[in-house]
């Protein structure tokens, strides 16, 4: 595959700000177990968040080649980072700009994008891993909303986010046709954060529980 210059131009700029900026701080986030906030501040003003999402919403307008060059260059040097941004970047930010309304893309992509707000994506259960349709967290319809009720594990970003994309059934007797999306905001009434787990690796991509009562 042939790179365009724009492309090798990207990778020589983030590549020279991972090695500036990131890979100082790696061993650091990695022992205390913290959320690389310096890094991803500068990944904001470098507008490498909504690398996928159009310029209208204050995205780059680029694409799944570029987002795979910043990946590929943040991982050489700080897996941790790169596991933040990507499930800020991708599984939250780029399933909004895919799969949302208008009037969601307009409420949720901005501030996102600029990294006033951390995003993340819950589909992950104690019992639903691999065989993820066995999900069991609830959305029930009450007149105009839903009411969510489960839990969510391994979420990466869980224990920082403000934004996440959450998966859960509306008809459980049609397996996977019978899977939604939801973007909850932290301060919903009944979400609540439950356990940080400690890890081995990638200490500082902070993984949690997430709660809906
Ligand atoms: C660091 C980290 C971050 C994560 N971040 C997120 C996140 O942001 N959002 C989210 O939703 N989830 C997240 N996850 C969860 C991740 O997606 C799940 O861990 C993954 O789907 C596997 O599920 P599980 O851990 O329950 O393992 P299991 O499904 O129990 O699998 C355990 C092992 O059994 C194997 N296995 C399972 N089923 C079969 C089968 N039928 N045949 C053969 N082998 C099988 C698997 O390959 C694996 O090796 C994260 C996990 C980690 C570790």
């Amino acid at each position: 595959m042939e790179f365009t210059n724009e492309q090798k131009m990207l990778r020589e700029t983030v590549r020279s700000f991972a090695i500036k900026e990131v890979a100082p701080l790696a061993y650091e986030i990695d022992r205390d177990e913290r959320f690389p906030s310096e890094s991803f501040k500068k990944l904001a003003d470098m507008g490498l968040l909504g690398i996928t999402v159009p310029v209208e919403y204050d995205g780059a307008g680029a694409g799944y080649t570029e987002m795979c060059i910043i990946a590929e260059e943040l991982t050489a040097v700080c897996a941790s980072t790169s596991a933040c941004w990507c499930t800020h970047t991708d599984l939250c930010i780029d399933n909004i700009r895919r799969n949302a309304t208008e009037e969601q893309m307009k409420k949720y992509l901005p501030p996102l994008c600029r990294g006033e707000h951390i995003g993340g994506m819950a589909m992950t259960e104690p019992s639903a891993g691999s065989d993820v349709m066995s999900m069991r967290l609830r959305a029930d319809r009450k007149g105009d909303e839903y009411i969510l009720n489960g839990t969510k594990i391994f979420i990466t970003n869980g224990p920082v986010g403000d934004i996440f994309v959450v998966y859960a059934k509306t008809a459980p007797e049609k397996n996977a046709q019978g899977v939604s999306a939801f973007i909850v905001e932290k301060d919903f009434p009944g979400f609540s954060r439950g356990k940080k787990f400690e890890k081995m690796g990638w200490r500082g991509s902070p993984t949690g529980e997430l709660i809906f009562e």
